[in-house]
């Protein structure tokens, strides 16, 4: 089974995000980045059909040259080969715009199963692995907790709000995963050692017989990019009992609050 993960590098969720000078972006000086998570769950899910049924796991990421970090973490997870799509042009596109690239780069591999993430955790635009899936017009599963794979057909289970819904579909498809999908491993030392020799290809937009101007207009712009208000500090309420003090606390949710 030849299986493509859809990989993006994002910022930590531990690294302290600031909105840079411009306002539309965040500064990335001094940003520890890692595999955006849900990718880290669909990589894991690939390494382990293809420790059972065999085939190989390809890494496809569309991001300047530092992604080649992450997808070198991925190639020592157990990953076969990477695949870095590294264009200025892409610095300007969008969502729909990289499902445009990462769809053209698939069309020229082999692939029977494709394993996006849910969502990158800085975007969170929701519709990269989807948008490829309708490009490439192949059936596409979200919020996959769990597949079972069988000759060309996928099963999955799926959440939905309050239960869960089980869905089959012909390969080749795409699946886009849910947490609780697998516990992703850790790269072993043997795994880094072997890694640095495991092949990295490096395309521009050129390279893949596309331009900016074909995978087409961005047609959204972004205005602004604020943090949440602080939040104010804790207040402890004085009281020579628990009765004044549960009095006080009344008096100021009506008072001050004005919530009662
Ligand atoms: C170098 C670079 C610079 C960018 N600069 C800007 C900018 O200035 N302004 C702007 O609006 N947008 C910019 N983008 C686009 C933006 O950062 C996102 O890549 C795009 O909007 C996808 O949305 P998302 O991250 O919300 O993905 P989601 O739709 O939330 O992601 C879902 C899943 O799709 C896959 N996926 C998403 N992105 C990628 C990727 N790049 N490579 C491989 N798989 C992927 C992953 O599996 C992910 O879990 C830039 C992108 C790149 C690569």
């Amino acid at each position: 089974m030849n299986i493509i993960v859809l990989l993006k590098q994002a910022p930590s969720t531990d690294s302290l995000i600031e909105p840079a000078a411009d306002g539309v972006s965040i500064k990335t000086t001094d940003i520890k980045t890692i595999i955006n998570p849900y990718d880290e769950f669909a990589l894991e899910e690939a390494l382990r059909i293809r420790d059972t049924k065999g085939g190989t796991v390809t890494i496809l990421t569309v991001g300047e040259q530092k992604a080649s970090e992450a997808i070198r973490t991925g190639l020592a997870m157990g990953a076969d080969k990477g695949i870095l799509i590294q264009d200025p042009a892409c610095s300007k596109m969008t969502g729909l715009g990289i499902a445009k690239i990462l769809s053209a780069v698939i069309k020229t591999l082999p692939h029977d199963l494709i394993i996006a993430g849910q969502r990158a955790v800085d975007d969170e635009n929701w519709l990269v692995g989807v948008a490829v899936a309708e490009y490439l017009q192949i059936p596409c599963i979200s919020l996959v907790i769990h597949q079972e794979t069988e000759e060309n057909m996928i099963r999955c289970t799926r959440t939905i709000d309050g239960g869960t819904m089980t869905i089959e579909a012909r390969l080749p498809a795409l699946i886009t995963t849910q947490r609780g999908l697998n516990e992703p491993r850790y790269a072993s030392l043997q795994g880094v050692m072997k890694a640095k020799k495991k092949p990295i290809d490096v395309k521009t937009l050129a390279d893949l017989g596309l331009d900016a101007e074909s995978i087409g207009t961005v047609k959204i712009q972004t205005l602004s990019l604020k943090q949440p208000p602080q939040r104010k500090g804790g207040r402890f309420i004085d009281g020579s009992s628990p009765q004044a003090k549960a009095a006080e606390l009344v008096r100021l949710l009506h008072e001050e609050a004005r919530v009662i």
